[in-house]
């Protein structure tokens, strides 16, 4: 890469990472753009598939919910969308800035087992697709179909297209928008959930930042790498939310301590006031737009 996919800028910053969540050491080259600070993967393993092994967190079993149970989801959501919340799950504020219907039309891209798209639909949601090209086999129910499958096979349009945590293990961030843009409906929108090099761990703790994930994670951008796109593909970023969570200090700490994320147990290496910290640091880091993940909602321009 002799320029910035993003920016083109030319100048770039080497970084070495190691493979850190199953603690296997592998060494990788990163490159961060001195311009727009998006972190890339230098040379991307052709034997990546070895890297997420079975028990990769995102394939976990589905766990269904029963009629009753399903009955109060709905009814929760019913009442969110009135303004009353109670007991409300995160997803519900990852939705939020965004219009949509229950006959909205939806894709969750790299859905992993499918609960995301599970819980929507005992919300009411009741068009929703899930993509991913690495679960064992597809999977439909009446209300949402997963298919297994990559995300540059997709031949149909949304009304939203979301990606929670999927889009940094796509290799090339413009052939993803290039793609994106055409999957859009007319007042299609998008959310994109990913790490920000925005970080203060990144800053701080270089290489054992937990998010940097080498080498899951091929590229990681920064609130103005994903400006850059949306200018780019004529898009509207009409959102940016930071939400953080407690394992940006925990898995951090892990990293540094020399242990893996993968067969250690967190309550062993963390006091009950230590995470109730992390969670309360996580909330202000969010605040003022220092945490290491955020939500990019964009939508289509008007003519
Ligand atoms: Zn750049």
């Amino acid at each position: 890469m002799k320029e910035c996919e993003i920016c083109q800028s030319s100048e770039f910053k080497a970084i070495v990472a190691q493979e850190r969540m199953y603690g296997t050491g592998d060494i990788f080259d990163y490159k961060e753009c001195s311009s727009c600070k998006a972190l890339f993967l230098a040379d991307i393993p052709e034997d990546l598939g070895k890297y997420y092994p079975s028990n990769y967190y995102s394939f976990g079993s589905f766990n269904p919910s029963n009629a009753l149970l399903a009955l109060l989801k709905k009814l929760r959501y019913k009442a969110f969308s009135r303004g009353f919340s109670f007991n409300s799950p995160v997803y519900y504020d990852w939705l939020s800035p965004l219009t949509l219907t229950p006959t909205s039309k939806i894709a969750d891209i790299g859905c992993g087992n499918g609960q995301l798209l599970a819980e929507m639909a005992y919300s009411g949601f009741k068009r929703l697709d899930g993509y991913d090209p690495y679960i064992q086999a597809a999977f439909s129910s009446e209300n949402f179909s997963i298919y297994k499958k990559d995300f540059f096979e997709i031949d149909q349009k949304y009304d939203l297209v979301m990606f929670h945590h999927s889009f940094e293990h796509l290799p090339n961030p413009v052939e993803v928008f290039t793609k994106l843009v055409t999957m859009l409906n007319p007042e299609g929108q998008i959310l994109i959930r990913v790490p920000v090099t925005d970080a203060k761990v990144w800053k701080e703790e270089h290489t054992f930042w937990f998010q940097l994930d080498a080498p899951r994670h091929l590229f990681i951008p920064n609130t103005k790498s994903m400006e850059i796109l949306g200018e780019r593909f004529g898009l509207e970023l009409f959102n940016t939310t930071f939400d953080s969570m407690d394992s940006q200090f925990w898995g951090t700490a892990l990293y540094k301590k020399g242990k893996p994320l993968v067969g250690t147990d967190i309550g062993n290496e963390f006091s009950k006031k230590e995470l109730a910290e992390f969670r309360n640091k996580a909330l202000q880091y969010n605040k003022i737009k220092i945490g290491d993940q955020a939500c990019f909602y964009y939508r289509k321009k008007k003519q």
